[in-house]
């Protein structure tokens, strides 16, 4: 079976001091994971560089998307593996270049040497030099170009063979998923949340979810959507699990008993609370929420010092200094843009007061909750979960 080459650059996790080789097991795991899927694909490190190899019969640019999709990736190349000798390489670059040509119509190239086995007896910019000038006789219509070529290729003499590669395509960077706790993100159907637990994610930390939803008033739909957003989450973590619960039951006590003007408030005080115990009986550290200063009332400063005294745990806010244009700009990215500006109703929107309390006083807020019964309505919610298992498409 023939198989191609693909060179995996690791980022923050090359920088590790006495844990690099625990970062660098889990990352070669992670990226293993990614290719389960095909069969007779294999990965290893060598001197710090990855090294996977999956079946030619696998399209280049799927393999490509599955390892920049993994946290730690920094880079990947499609690659040319052959002998350290220079007459071969420079016979594999104009092979290589030949075929570019005919794809692209490329005009101008440039060549880079790197000579990481000092053994090799010609150094780095002589490789480059030589690599060229064999590429410039087998295609003639090319003309060298150091400053601003159309394509760079890069030959790479290691200790084990000489590698030919061309573009490098950007990976997240981040460190490796597992590395680093576990959260439970609170995930509506917005562009916030999905954004905020594939930043946490994207640092080492394991992501569970929580959905409130307020059936019949939210459709089934609206709760499929938040579903699609968290398969294409899973497409970075893996299997993830989500809670889902309905808030209807206090939300109807909140309307019922307190002021209209802290309803928005008063349930994301809830949603703390219920998100907090459920962290807890599935051991996550933290919680992770989508909030990001003065976005809406329920997010302003004095609102967020109400919403964070009903928990203890720890709360991670990862976009809370960013504008919503940039949230949007990474949304877009990560690929649930998209899905989450489809119009299905959120429980928050259900029953929203007309003039939400922008600037809360937590004790007037404590003291319209004192007519409920706090303890048994999240209990009773957290009883009723249900639970989904989210798997990447
Ligand atoms: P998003 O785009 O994440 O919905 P938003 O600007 O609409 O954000 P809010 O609706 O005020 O903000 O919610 C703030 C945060 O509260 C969300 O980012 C999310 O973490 C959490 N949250 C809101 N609604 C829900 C829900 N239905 N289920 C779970 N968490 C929610
Ligand atoms: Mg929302």
């Amino acid at each position: 079976m023939n198989k191609n080459l693909y060179l995996v650059r690791c980022g923050e996790v090359a920088l590790k001091g006495m844990n690099k080789p625990y970062f660098e097991r889990i990352l070669l795991e992670r990226v293993k994971n990614a290719l389960a899927c095909y069969e007779g694909a294999e990965a290893r490190w060598i001197d710090g560089l990855m090294f996977v190899r999956v079946p030619d019969t696998v399209p280049e640019d799927d393999v490509v998307d599955k390892c920049v999709k993994v946290f730690g990736v920094a880079s990947v190349s499609t690659a040319v593996e052959c002998e350290k000798d220079i007459d071969k390489i420079g016979a594999a670059a104009a092979e290589m270049m030949q075929k570019i040509i005919d794809n692209e119509g490329v005009q101008s190239f440039k060549v880079k040497g790197k000579r990481a086995d000092k053994s090799f007896p010609i150094q780095s910019p002589e490789i480059g030099r030589i690599v060229g000038a064999i590429i410039l006789k087998a295609c003639k219509v090319l003309r060298v170009d150091v400053h601003k070529p159309d394509v760079t290729l890069t030959v790479d003499v290691r200790r084990e063979g000489a590698y030919i590669f061309r573009d490098k395509v950007r990976g997240f960077g981040g460190l490796p998923l597992g590395t680093n706790g576990r959260g439970m993100i609170l995930m509506s159907g917005g562009i916030d949340s999905p954004v905020a637990a594939f930043m946490m994610a994207k640092r080492g930390m394991t992501i569970e979810a929580v959905h409130f939803h307020s059936y019949p008033y939210t459709s089934q739909r609206a709760q499929q959507k938040v579903e699609d957003l968290v398969r294409v989450l899973a497409g970075y973590m893996g299997t993830i699990r989500m809670h889902v619960i309905n808030l209807l039951p206090i939300q109807e006590q909140i309307v019922t008993n307190c002021p209209e003007d802290e309803t928005t408030l008063l349930v994301r005080r809830f949603m703390m609370r219920i998100a907090e115990q459920i962290a807890i009986k599935n051991k996550n550290m933290m919680l992770i929420t989508g909030e990001d200063l003065g976005q809406v009332a329920s997010q302003t400063a004095e609102a967020l010092v109400v919403t964070d005294s009903v928990v203890k745990m720890p709360v991670m806010r990862p976009l809370i200094a960013m504008d919503k244009v940039d949230i949007m700009d990474k949304a877009r990215e990560i690929g649930t843009y998209d899905i989450s500006i489809q119009p299905y109703e959120d429980c928050c929107t259900v029953f929203l007061p007309k003039h939400p309390v922008t600037k809360p006083k937590l004790e007037r807020i404590e003291e319209s909750e004192s007519k409920l019964d706090v303890d048994a309505l999240v209990a009773a919610a957290v009883a009723s979960e249900e639970i989904v298992t989210i798997s990447p498409r």
